[in-house]
C-alpha cells in the first residue's frame, strides 16, 4: 500500500493534536453549560475560552460570536433571517449561500474576483451582500475590505463567509464585515461545529428557536467537546501566524513550477488574482478529473475535483463556469490544497504521480 498523502485541506483538515486533546479532556466535563452548579460552570468556562480564541481570529469581541453546527448553519441563519429583503452574493459562493432562495448571484470576472461594477449597479436592490473571503475551489481572495467600504457608503450590510480565509488572511481583511461565518474543521478542529460573528449589534433572527443559548440566537444544548476542539484549533492557528502561510506558499509555488515543467499548457485557475497560499486549482489539457483522481488515489494521494462537497457526483464546477472557463477545461480541474501537516514530500509525490499519468498517456497515444 502506498503511503497516504492528504492534499485536500479545503475539503477538511486533519484534526490537530491540540484539538483532539481538548476534546478528549472536555468529554469528562459532565455539566450542561446552562446549569448554575459547578459542573455547569466548568462546561461554560470551556465554551467561553473557545469563544475568545474564535473571536480573535477575526479581531471580533467574544460576545459577538455565536456557536453553530458549522458554516452551513451559520450561513443559513443569517441569509434566511435578517435583515429582511433580497441578498446579493458572488456567483462563486459556496452552495450553502447560493441555495438560499433570497440570494441573487452577481457575476465573477475571469480572474475569479467579483465584478465590482456589476455589484455596484445592483446595490440598491438588496440590503445585504454575501461575499466569501476566499474561494474553496480556486483559493481566489475577494476584495472584502473594498466591498465592505462600498456597502457602508450605500447603507447596506456585508456578510463574509470566512471558512477558507480565517487564519489564512490578515486580520484587517475582516474589518468591513458585519457578519462572518466559520467552520472548525477547515482549521484542524472537529467537523460539525462553526460560528457566526455578528458585529456591532447588527440584526439577526434565530433560525433555531428553543432554549436561550447563545444569547437566544441559537437554541440547543452546546456541544462542549466540539466547541473546545474548535477553540484549541483556533488557538493553534493564531500561534502559527504568518510564517505558516509563507511555508505553504513555498510548497504551493514549488508544485506549480513542477506542474509547468511537466506540462507547459497547464491552466492554473485564478492565478491572475490574489490567492490563498495553500491552494492550486489546475487543469491539464486532455485529462479528465475523475481519471486523474483515481490514478492519484491509487498512488495514495488524496486530492479533489471541483467542490469537495459535491464530489461523488460528477458535476461541473459552478465557480469555474462563472469565471468563463470552457466546460471541457473545467471538467479536468483538480484541486490541491495544503495545510498544517503538509510537507515537501507530499508535493513531490504528487508531481511524480502526475508525471507517470502523463507519460502513460503519451505512450498510449504514440
Ligand atoms: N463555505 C465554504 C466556503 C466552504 O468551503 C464550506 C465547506 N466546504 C462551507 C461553507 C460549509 O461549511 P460546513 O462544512 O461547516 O457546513
Amino acid at each position: 500500500m502506498p503511503t497516504e498523502r492528504y492534499l485536500d485541506y479545503n475539503a477538511t483538515a486533519p484534526l490537530r493534536p491540540e484539538a483532539r486533546a481538548a476534546m478528549v479532556s472536555a468529554l469528562d466535563c459532565d455539566g450542561n453549560a446552562s446549569s448554575v452548579h459547578r459542573a455547569g460552570r466548568a462546561a461554560r468556562a470551556l465554551i467561553e475560552e473557545a469563544r475568545e480564541a474564535v473571536a480573535e481570529l477575526v479581531g471580533a469581541h467574544p460576545a459577538e460570536v455565536i456557536f453553530t453546527s458549522g458554516a452551513t448553519e451559520a450561513n443559513a441563519t443569517l441569509l434566511q433571517g435578517s435583515p429582511e429583503g433580497p441578498r446579493l452574493a458572488s456567483a462563486g459562493e459556496h452552495d450553502s449561500v447560493l441555495a438560499v432562495p433570497a440570494v441573487e448571484p452577481v457575476a465573477l470576472r475571469p480572474d475569479g474576483r467579483i465584478d465590482r461594477e456589476a455589484l455596484e449597479a445592483r446595490l440598491s436592490e438588496a440590503p445585504l451582500v454575501s461575499l466569501m473571503a476566499a474561494n474553496n475551489e480556486t483559493g481566489v481572495v475577494q476584495p472584502i475590505a473594498e466591498v465592505g467600504a462600498m456597502l457602508r457608503a450605500a447603507g447596506g450590510r456585508m456578510h463574509c463567509d470566512a471558512v477558507q480565509g480565517a487564519g489564512r488572511l490578515d486580520k484587517e481583511t475582516w474589518a468591513g464585515a458585519d457578519y462572518i461565518s466559520f467552520s472548525a474543521h477547515k482549521l484542524g478542529g472537529p467537523k460539525g461545529v462553526g460560528a457566526l460573528v455578528v458585529r456591532d449589534e447588527a440584526p439577526l433572527k434565530p433560525l433555531i428557536r428553543g432554549g436561550g443559548q447563545e444569547r437566544r440566537l441559537r437554541a440547543g444544548t452546546e456541544n462542549v467537546a466540539a466547541i473546545a476542539g474548535f477553540g484549541a484549533a483556533a488557538t493553534a492557528v493564531l500561534r502559527e501566524g504568518t510564517h505558516e502561510q509563507a511555508r505553504l506558499a513555498a510548497l504551493r509555488d514549488r508544485f506549480e513550477a513542477g506542474l509547468r515543467d511537466l506540462q507547459p499548457a497547464v491552466v492554473i485557475h485564478g492565478a491572475q488574482a490574489p490567492r490563498l497560499a495553500n491552494t492550486c486549482c489546475f487543469s491539464l489539457p486532455g485529462q479528465r478529473a475523475e481519471t486523474l483522481l483515481i490514478s492519484l488515489d491509487l498512488a495514495g494521494l488524496c486530492l479533489s475535483s471541483g467542490s469537495a462537497c459535491s464530489s461523488g457526483k460528477v458535476q461541473q464546477s459552478h465557480v469555474l463556469l462563472a469565471m468563463g472557463v470552457a466546460p471541457e477545461v473545467a471538467a479536468g480541474a483538480l484541486r490541491l490544497s495544503l495545510g498544517w501537516a503538509s510537507v515537501a514530500e507530499d508535493v513531490e509525490a504528487c508531481l511524480h504521480a502526475l508525471a507517470q499519468v502523463i507519460e502513460k498517456q503519451k505512450r498510449r497515444v504514440a
